[in-house]
């Protein structure tokens, strides 16, 4: 999956706030996302992040 920092990532299941979004601050071998709910940042393994991914938002197109 082609996830770049900047995108939205809409997850399967939402963060304990109830947001479903978070933004990308970090791509590689751990991603670090943050909630757009409550501004919380994880990190976690990319696998386990692509898991838990519904979409992908890109607000800017290349
Ligand atoms: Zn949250």
């Amino acid at each position: 999956m082609d996830v770049k920092v900047g995108d939205i990532l809409e997850m399967k299941k939402p963060h304990p706030c109830g947001s479903r979004q978070f933004e990308v601050l970090r791509v590689g071998m751990d991603f670090k996302i943050k909630c757009k709910g409550c501004g919380h940042e994880v990190m976690a393994a990319r696998a386990k992040i692509e898991r838990n991914i519904k979409k992908v938002i890109r607000e800017q197109d290349d």
